[in-house]
């Protein structure tokens, strides 16, 4: 796998640079009337224009697909986006239309929940949850719901890492003839290939682990149906336009290229802080799947490589939350997540502040929850600074 991130999808232009050159160009010059003809016939793969597509987006869009498809038989093809937003409304909307109904667990990324919640239903699309997506649940609710297009999952989930078992997800999903699109954002093509065990579309905020440094927001929609990405969900990109910049894709693409290595850095610093947090009397709990404590743990290791480099911790209330943020000194406070840097953020008042107190509570985001996404600097500093804001609260 750390072969085809480096190799897959890379272009060598003819000048002899050996990094490709960034494409920025809005528009494609045709030599003569005949490289039109050839072009209208789809006999050359010709770019005529860069909101349907660009050399670097392609790019991306491969190495990505050779990723999510690692080790598969059959074709895997992606379609690159402006967010990730742009991939997950992209995905939903591909499958859906007036009428249709979408199931979901009951925690998502909260643009996300918005997103299903709030602007969907303005178009006729309805969404149930099923907390979970437990088996008999989701089965009982697929059947009052015959006109359901999608079953949506995030896992691990933002920001309780519950985790959700997609194979079996897949299985009741697909007795009742309904898709399935997993947003890998958390576990990265890296850790888990969800299209490997049945689901149907991949989606991602490339802006996180993938890109890995920061730089761009960006996304993605990988699918074992190439029609799909063709004529389906991924050509949403041109018609409602969100759209990336070539630079963008080039940034994302060189970023990519170290996703295994990173994953591995951000993976085992992960397990040396949730170890430290578990045993820390300031913390009420410690979430994270590679936990044995974790009540998904089993699920988690049966279908992921490793458990990832996202945390989430209980502090006693939304005060004790404050001070511990205010101790840090090394790791930022920043949402978004999966750079090389430890980003720290608090959902309550920050990306879950748009859902109710009681919706929030519900769905177990406490005022005292604080989520990590650790970095891969050097172990020992990043719990030394924990150390010292846990101290202070
Ligand atoms: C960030 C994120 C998104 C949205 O991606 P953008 O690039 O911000 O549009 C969707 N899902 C998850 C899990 C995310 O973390």
């Amino acid at each position: 796998m750390s072969t085809e991130a480096v190799h897959a999808g890379e272009m060598h232009d003819p000048s002899g640079s050996h990094i490709d050159p960034v494409h920025m160009t809005s528009t494609y010059v045709f030599e003569d009337s005949d490289a039109i003809k050839s072009w209208g016939s789809g006999e050359s793969g010709a770019h005529v224009y860069s909101r349907v597509g660009n050399a670097n987006r392609d790019a991306l869009a491969s190495k990505l697909a050779a990723l999510e498809g690692y080790g598969m038989e059959g074709p895997v093809a992606a379609e690159i986006f402006g967010s990730g937003m742009g991939a997950v409304s992209s995905a939903i909307l591909g499958f859906t239309g007036s009428g249709d109904h979408i199931v979901a667990q009951s925690v998502l990324y909260g643009t996300t929940n918005h997103l299903v919640n709030e602007v969907l239903p303005k178009y006729g699309i309805t969404t149930s949850r099923v907390p979970l997506l437990e088996p008999a649940m989701l089965d009982e609710e697929l059947s009052e719901n015959p006109n359901t297009k999608v079953v949506y999952i995030e896992t691990p989930a933002n920001p309780t890492m519950s985790v959700i078992d997609i194979a079996r997800t897949v299985e009741v999903a697909k007795s009742h003839g309904t898709s399935v699109v997993v947003d890998n954002t958390f576990a990265t093509p890296v850790l888990q290939r969800p299209l490997s065990l049945g689901a149907d579309v991949v989606v991602h905020s490339t802006t996180k682990f993938i890109n890995g440094h920061g730089t761009v927001i960006g996304g993605a929609l990988v699918s074992r149906d190439p029609d799909f990405v063709e004529n389906g969900g991924g050509a949403l990109v041109r018609y409602m336009g969100a759209v990336p910049s070539a630079l963008d894709c080039w940034l994302t693409s060189i970023g990519l290229k170290s996703l295994p290595l990173r994953m591995r850095e951000h993976c085992s610093n992960a397990r040396a802080l949730a170890d430290f947090l578990e045993g820390h009397p300031k913390v009420a709990r410690t979430h994270y799947p590679g936990l044995e404590s974790h009540p998904q743990h089993e699920v988690a290791a049966l279908q992921m490589d490793d458990f990832g480099a996202m945390i989430s911790i209980e502090l006693e209330d939304f005060d004790s939350a404050c001070r511990f943020m205010d101790g840090l000194s090394m790791c930022s406070l920043a949402v978004s997540l999966g750079n090389v840097d430890t980003l720290v953020q608090h959902p309550a008042s920050m990306t879950h502040r748009l859902m109710s107190e009681e919706d929030r509570k519900a769905v177990g985001i406490t005022e005292g929850m604080v989520r990590i996404s650790v970095g891969i600097e050097d172990s020992q500093d990043i719990i030394s600074d924990f150390e010292g804001a846990l101290s202070g609260i």
